[in-house]
């Protein structure tokens, strides 16, 4: 069976792991994202973690290395067009590195693009042709894959779902400078920056006493669980803008399904899934409005290394 070398570079951990052709995981290893810089060359020491990978799957040598990495990427050269969680890697070309290191075809995207080609072909959307992906954790990113192959647009930019902007007046600021987009209301800093201000604008006494410097999305999830009012309203108006995501996205691709993950989403799944699958059934066009069913990831921690491994299989 060929393994490919997987790299996936995310912003906080950084993951290296050999998978075979048909998605099984047959090495894994994982570092803090900034233990790359631990010898001063970043790339040196992803290459070195590769290596490890590969010896730790028997060391034989891979039919192809991918990478995913967290931004927008030149995919020719495999060069980062910003990366502000790894300056280092802003501009440089990582492709012939990683093709002269490996002795093999290097591949890669951004990580939204790998996560929806790793559900698409071995996750929860196995099985179906047409296949949107949204993950929704620090922001909100997302892939379109069509039969097989994720649609990238002609700029190597589809699938932002998180810019579509729910609330043109009055909407908070979004890091791509709009303001009222969808990733700044329903992401875990939205939903975290939601609370604050119903927590501040609450009568006196009614509110939970969050530490503002510490609140996350988490925690609002437990103070929902635990029966806060507040917290539950928070909950339901994240369900109904990332619901009205959805269903835009839906009128838009009309895909066979919806692919949901991220650490908010599926952390919350609970709290989200049963309340933003009636926002779209209510929201979507009539004639779109059958079941397209909307499910959870399936590969867990591992989607982002499938993923890169299924931008390697795609060569
Ligand atoms: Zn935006």
């Amino acid at each position: 069976m060929k393994g490919y070398l997987a790299l996936d570079v995310g912003g906080t951990k950084v993951a290296a792991g050999v998978v075979t052709g048909d998605g099984a995981v047959l090495s894994r290893l994982r570092i803090p994202t900034r233990d790359l810089r631990i010898g001063g060359n970043p790339l040196a020491r992803l290459i070195v973690l590769g290596q490890e990978a590969l010896d730790a799957a028997g060391g034989r040598p891979p039919a192809g290395v991918g990478i995913t990495l967290p931004g927008p990427v030149d995919r020719r050269e495999l060069r980062m067009r910003a990366a502000p969680t790894i300056p280092e890697f802003e501009g440089l070309p990582l492709a012939g590195a990683l093709e002269d290191a490996f002795g093999c075809p290097a591949a890669g995207d951004n990580d939204a693009n790998g996560c929806a080609l790793a559900e698409a072909r071995f996750g929860a959307g196995r099985g179906y042709s047409h296949v949107v992906y949204l993950t929704v954790s620090t922001g909100i990113g997302g892939g379109i894959v069509v039969d097989g192959r994720v649609f990238r647009g002609a700029a190597g930019a589809s699938g932002e779902f998180g810019h579509q902007v729910l609330l043109p007046e009055g909407g908070p600021l979004c890091d791509c400078g709009n303001t009222g987009c969808l990733e700044a209301l329903a992401s875990g800093r939205g939903i975290a920056a939601r609370a604050r201000l119903a927590q501040a604008n609450a009568p006196e006494g009614t509110a939970p006493r969050w530490s503002r410097a510490d609140l996350t999305a988490e925690v609002v999830a437990e103070a929902a669980r635990a029966g806060d009012l507040l917290a539950l309203r928070v909950w339901q108006e994240t369900a109904l803008y990332l619901g009205l995501g959805i269903a835009n996205a839906i009128n838009i691709l009309d895909p066979d399904v919806v692919v949901l993950g991220g650490g908010v989403a599926t952390g919350a799944a609970d709290l989200l899934f049963p309340s933003l699958r009636e926002v779209v059934s209510r929201r979507c066009m009539p004639s779109l409005r059958r079941s397209v069913p909307i499910l959870p990831t399936a590969l867990g921690a591992d989607v982002g290394l499938i993923g890169a491994a299924c931008l390697a299989m795609e060569t």
